[in-house]
């Protein structure tokens, strides 16, 4: 915590912590504009690369990725988990690797950076792959896109009773910390993604919290993801075999793009929706989607089972035509095996 010259002290009944995250670094190395670089040094090239090794396929590692591809750089995605996007459903994992190598991107999984260090006119990555072989990859840049951390450190947290995970503050439903009257929003909390939206909806919490006026707390299971990748990637709730785990009498509903028509005007085909629910009660657990602007259709999976709408409210809702959003009602449909442009 800072002391001295130009330091002042504010007295106030509530704090809230909100100051983010920053991005992690292979340990011993520090980015650099030219050649390992994070989402910040990215941001600031002037010139497409060749060739780029991505190490990370969270997110930021992958709509990077995604991105530098379509400019035309020589991509290689490494990823230490055995699949690529590994919060999202394994078939939508499946599905973004399968469309990545087709895009012409090297994908391994598996597979583990061990060591980085600059060369001449680049950079090179030593990296263990699954099958136990090392290989030393060449390329003009690295983005490392391994997770952000908490910016906790340094600001007097030690002199509270504020307790922390790894450096992420555990806080209350109502975001408060162990230390009444500081609160936590945003990439600093313990147990909740590192997302805008979930960072504006705990900070309307506390600070409702705060006033002592009324307001709904954020609920894990309502939280729409978005990775902004061609074809993009966007879900909510229970992936398949998190729902099986629990223990939900699951049911499937698919439907691919393919025979969608505005899939076909937009000439966008690659993809699918995929609904995870609930025999028992037809109780939505889960939408998952990678396809043509599936961010676009996610709300209307978190509208459903924000209502607590059931299966059937969606089977039955008219869904215009053409629209993506047909795909939604036709997965929802196929949970019986009902779609109609199978
Ligand atoms: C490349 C990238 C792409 C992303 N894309 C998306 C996306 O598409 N959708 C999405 O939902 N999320 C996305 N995110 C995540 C999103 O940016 C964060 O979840 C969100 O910004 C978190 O908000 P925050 O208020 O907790 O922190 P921040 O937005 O990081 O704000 C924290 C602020 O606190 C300041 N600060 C830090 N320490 C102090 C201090 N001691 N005193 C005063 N000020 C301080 C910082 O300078 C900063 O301005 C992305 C993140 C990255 C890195």
């Amino acid at each position: 915590m800072r002391t001295g010259e130009g330091v002042q002290t504010v007295e106030t009944k509530n704090i809230i912590v909100a100051t983010g995250s920053v991005a992690r670094m292979l340990p011993g190395l520090e980015p650099d504009p030219k050649t390992i670089l994070t989402n910040v040094e990215i941001l600031d090239m002037r010139a497409i690369p060749k060739s780029m090794v991505v190490i990370g396929s969270g997110a930021v590692g992958s709509e990077f990725a995604s991105m530098f591809n379509r400019f035309g750089t020589k991509v290689t995605l490494l990823e230490m988990l055995p699949r690529i996007v590994p919060f999202e459903d394994e078939e939508v994992s499946k599905e973004r690797e399968r469309l990545f190598k087709k895009s012409g991107i090297r994908v391994e999984t598996g597979a583990h950076a061990e060591k980085l260090e600059r060369s001449e006119g680049g950079v090179r990555i030593t990296v263990t792959l699954s099958n136990g072989k090392q290989e030393v990859l060449a390329a003009d840049k690295v983005l490392v896109g391994v997770g952000r951390k908490p910016v906790t450190d340094d600001i007097g947290l030690e002199t509270t009773r504020v307790e922390t995970d790894r450096g992420f503050i555990k806080v209350d439903p109502d975001q408060q910390t162990a230390e009444p009257g500081i609160y936590a929003i945003g990439d600093v909390v313990a147990g909740t993604p590192q997302l805008a939206h979930v960072a504006t909806k705990e900070g309307m919490v506390a600070v409702a919290h705060i006033a002592g006026k009324p307001v709904e707390r954020l609920n894990r299971m309502r939280i729409p993801s978005c990775t902004y990748t061609e074809p993009g990637i966007a879900s909510v709730g229970l992936a398949e075999a998190e729902a099986r785990a629990r223990g939900y009498k699951v049911k499937v509903g698919k439907f691919a793009f393919m025979p969608n028509s505005m899939a076909s005007i937009l000439g966008r085909h690659n993809g699918f929706v995929k609904v995870v629910s609930d025999e028992t009660y037809g109780e939505i657990l889960g939408v998952h989607i990678i396809g043509p602007l599936a961010w676009e259709l996610i709300p209307e999976a978190v509208a459903a089972m924000s209502a607590e709408a059931t299966v059937e409210t969606i089977m039955n809702m008219i869904h215009a035509h053409p629209t993506l959003h047909e795909a939604v009602g036709e997965a929802f449909n196929n949970i019986y095996g009902l779609a109609i442009n199978a």
